[in-house]
């Protein structure tokens, strides 16, 4: 949605300028005349007249992309997805009294999770498959995380998930800095990301992988959705004193870390989940669904197995129930293992007072 909250926290990412002219159908900057057009649900504010090396493969991939993420429906926030909700809101002790802004939203579930619990949600993201009910409940920009389209000190409360381990590092740099600068003085941005390192637990979350590998062998499931996913992973933050470095350059004073030893959350994914979804997805509808671009089987399998089940999950029936205790059951990672250094991790950084 566009709200006049959204409109009152922009500056055009073109100029600088906060002098927008709120139109019927567009916003127009009165200095550098530019015109960034509404759409049904969002504003278009990529920057005009820039041009970037590096560009998300989610853009430039964003039809093929489209059809294999699955992104227009949200289920409720569960497993590792839930894992890293709760831990989020948590660890950011989001309250009414915040503007919030999910920098990079993907299709903004994790801004819809949370909308109720803030004042302002904004989810900002350049490529723009944003799940229906993103369109329209929160506010959505579509814009160049290196040139955010809002106006400095602005927001309370930022969160960043599952972005960082994508971007080579100049693009880190910009990115954090423009977060800082949208930022209020003494406001907080928490990202979720992952470096290379393993845990001293990774023995464990290997004999997930193996368990799995076996069923894999055996033909009962893939994990080609997984690697989809991963694709464009580059992990240029490689080391955990390299992620500290990157928010010392942008100026941002890390208050809280909380690492994710992925014993439970890797036995659930690899193991158990993935049995279930093979079972819940075991059959092709008789009647073939067109696709437009082509996926690989174990792809379409597992969105076969998250249509048929979301059904379920939106009538909060035992399935959902069921979903949360697992999620519990992963999230015993963070609550035993949270100090325990190792790749995946959660940290909250404050943009120091003048
Ligand atoms: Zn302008």
């Amino acid at each position: 949605m566009i709200s006049p909250a959204l409109l009152a926290l922009l500056r055009c990412p073109s100029c600088g300028s906060t002098e927008l002219d709120n139109q019927s159908d567009a916003v127009v900057c009165r200095v550098c005349s530019i015109t960034y057009p509404k759409r049904a649900g969002y504003i278009d504010l990529m920057p005009r007249g820039v041009d970037y090396d590096y560009v998300s493969k989610y853009v430039t991939e964003e039809e093929q992309l489209s059809e294999e993420l699955d992104y227009r429906d949200l289920a409720p926030a569960v497993l590792a997805a839930g894992v890293r909700n709760r831990t989020t809101v948590r660890l950011l002790n989001l309250n009414k009294n915040d503007v919030c802004l999910d920098n990079a939203c993907g299709n903004g579930k994790f801004a819809v999770w949370n909308a109720h619990l803030v004042k302002t949600m904004v989810g900002n993201d350049p490529a723009t498959m944003f799940a229906d009910v993103a369109l329209a409940q929160i506010d959505l920009t579509q814009a160049d995380s290196r040139n955010l389209p809002f106006d400095d000190n602005v927001f309370d409360k930022a969160f960043s998930l599952d972005v960082l381990e994508h971007f080579p590092i100049d693009v880190i740099d910009a990115y954090l800095a423009e977060q800082a600068r949208v930022l209020k003085p003494g406001g907080q941005f928490l990202a979720m990301s992952n470096t290379r390192e393993k845990s001293t637990l990774q023995p464990l979350v290997s004999l997930s992988r193996w368990i799995g590998k076996q069923f894999v062998k055996a033909g009962v499931y893939d994990f080609e959705r997984e690697k989809l996913r991963k694709s464009d992973h580059i992990k240029a933050l490689e080391t955990w004193e390299d992620v500290l470095a990157a928010f010392e350059r942008a100026g941002l004073k890390p208050v809280k870390v909380v690492f994710w030893n992925s014993v439970f959350t890797s036995f659930v994914e690899h193991v158990l989940m993935k049995l279930g979804e093979a079972w819940a997805g075991r059959s092709k509808p008789s009647t073939s669904s067109s696709k437009s671009v082509a996926i690989s089987d174990g792809t379409d399998r597992e969105i076969r197995a998250r249509r048929r089940l979301r059904g379920s999950l939106d009538r909060k029936g035992g399935l959902y129930y069921f979903l949360m205790l697992v999620t519990w059951f992963m999230e015993l990672d963070i609550w035993l293992f949270g100090s325990l250094r190792s790749g995946s991790y959660f940290i909250v950084v404050e943009k120091p007072r003048p």
